[in-house]
């Protein structure tokens, strides 16, 4: 059993073991919550109505659930919450996925009656308020990533990807009087896996192109690939390394020059916040995630919102209702983009992340927005300065938002592997980074602090990797049978698979 004392966060971990019951393990028969009165309607007769009597009579056994107090109900489910780890636990330095404080503000926003009692079906007239919040944010996110128009309907960053695709193949037909749409979409190995799953649900074939050794797009292998086939060219900027494309403006004005278009993935958009603006770089669409960048609670599957902005040219297509004002009437009404793609979900998308990503805007301001993403680039280099001494660093250099290291020298060395290095974390009181993503670095740990972790925790984390580094040249045997901390330890992932075992049965 390894020594984790100099865990600067044990203290949260006190509970974290705890009984592994289920509900129906605390079950005691005559245990309830229900407090209701004695009714004071006569008694029903069953035999009055016909079959009745029969139906309660098969049906005596009733729901098989669990006979708990309130208190009981209570405790099981929050002990449960705290066995998860969350950013309000503790620093998540997931790559890519800027896991960062979502203030609570914003949760305020979102629970205005206003806001959590609106219904679809409502009339427009009696959701100005609503409406005007969708408005302004639509103008606020085109303002923030350089474009002319936003819709707010998509429902998650690869949704806005797929949504955006669509509406590039209907500007390419438009374009040619219907005759092609073009049939590829190139796209850099450092891709997020999201960007060709779209490419194929919007029908096209995926192109890869290689990155260079500093891990950057290969502008030659591009402008090999680039012709008249190719309908648009899909890159992350800053990349998935965390690194700023340089050559931006001749990228795009290559995959332009062949009448393609170019999509920025805009889910690092934390990283440039109020300091570049994809718009201004060529970029004809993008997607924001508003659950990452503009702070909602994301990881637990949803909701989150990715809202694509695009360029004059591509807004006639944009997928609707998207809001519109009308300054005679001093009305905000829904409406139809022209040559709309039509809708890619129900309704309008997620109101309440956008109320969040409204306030969230609000509260900092264009300064404010503008010292986030200084701040988070300043975060992973800080990191990224105390660690590349005793990690190897993926792509030597100044970083954006995160980074990536590679842990092939160790499995090289001493057999232990990233996925050890991860697991051992956690037994100091870290989530991991993001680990063998992306694909194009052997053993990769990528990882982005985000600005809302203070010096202190940042120091404490450098504190547990560089604690687990010597561990990593002394003591390999402990690192591969980590964690010792968590509530479950290694599980057998291959198992878990093939043979899940997801519903809990009577016995
Ligand atoms: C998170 C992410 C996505 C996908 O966003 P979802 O909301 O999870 O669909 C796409 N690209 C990059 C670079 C991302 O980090």
């Amino acid at each position: 059993m390894a020594d984790t004392t100099s865990n600067h966060q044990s203290d949260y971990q006190i509970n974290y073991r705890g009984p592994r019951q289920t509900i129906y393990d605390l079950s005691v028969e005559g245990r309830s919550c229900l407090q209701a009165p004695q009714s004071e309607l006569p008694q029903l007769d069953a035999s009055a109505i016909s079959g009745l009597a029969d139906y309660l009579a098969d049906s005596t056994e009733g729901p098989s659930l669990p006979h708990v107090t309130e208190t009981d109900i209570m405790r099981h489910y929050t002990h449960l919450a705290s066995m998860n780890f969350s950013v309000d636990q503790g620093m998540y330095p997931l790559g890519s996925c800027t896991m960062k404080y979502n203030p609570r503000l914003n949760e305020d926003a979102a629970r205005l009656p206003g806001i959590a009692n609106l219904h679809p079906y409502q009339s427009t007239s009696s959701a100005q308020g609503a409406l005007q919040m969708m408005y302004e944010l639509q103008n606020d996110l085109a303002e923030i990533a350089g474009f002319a128009a936003t819709c707010l309907q998509p429902s998650a960053g690869a949704h806005g990807e797929y949504a955006a695709l669509m509406a590039f193949r209907a500007a390419h037909l438009a374009r040619t009087d219907g005759a092609t749409a073009r049939t590829k979409v190139i796209i850099p190995d450092t891709a997020h896996g999201t960007n060709p799953a779209s490419v194929a649900m919007a029908g096209y074939d995926t192109v890869t192109v290689p990155s260079n050794a500093d891990g950057l797009v290969d502008l030659d292998a591009l402008r090999e690939l680039l012709n008249e086939d190719v309908a648009a060219f899909m890159l992350t900027n800053p990349n998935t390394v965390g690194l700023f494309e340089p050559r931006i403006i001749e990228i795009n004005e290559a995959v332009h020059a062949v009448g393609a278009f170019s999509y920025c993935d805009g889910a690092n958009l934390n990283a440039i916040l109020g300091m570049s603006r994809p718009g201004d770089s060529g970029f004809d669409a993008l997607h924001i995630n508003l659950h990452k960048t503009f702070s909602t609670p994301h990881g637990g599957g949803g909701p989150g919102a990715g809202p694509i902005c695009v360029s004059a040219e591509l807004a006639p297509f944009l997928p609707g209702p998207i809001v519109d004002y009308d300054a005679e009437d001093d009305q905000y009404t829904l409406t139809m983009p022209e040559r709309s793609i039509g809708r890619v979900r129900s309704f309008y998308g997620n109101v309440s992340v956008m109320a969040r990503a409204w306030t969230y805007i609000r509260a900092l301001g264009g300064d404010g927005l503008r010292d986030v993403g200084r701040q988070a680039v300043l975060s992973a280099n800080y990191l990224r300065v105390l660690l590349e001494k005793h990690y190897q660093l993926a792509f030597p250099g100044v970083c954006m938002h995160e980074f990536v290291l590679t842990g092939k020298p160790f499995k090289d060395a001493t057999g232990v592997r990233t996925l050890d290095v991860a697991k051992r974390l956690l037994d100091y009181g870290f989530h991991p980074p993001t680990i063998y993503f992306p694909l194009l670095v052997d053993e990769a740990m990528m990882i982005e602090p985000t600005e809302t972790e203070s010096l202190a925790d940042l120091d404490a984390f450098a504190d547990a990797m560089i604690a687990i580094a010597t561990e990593l040249e002394t003591d390999s045997e402990t690192l591969h049978a980590a964690p010792y901390t968590t509530p479950v330890r290694r599980l057998d992932e291959e198992a878990a698979v093939r043979n899940p075992d997801l519903r809990w049965r009577k016995q």
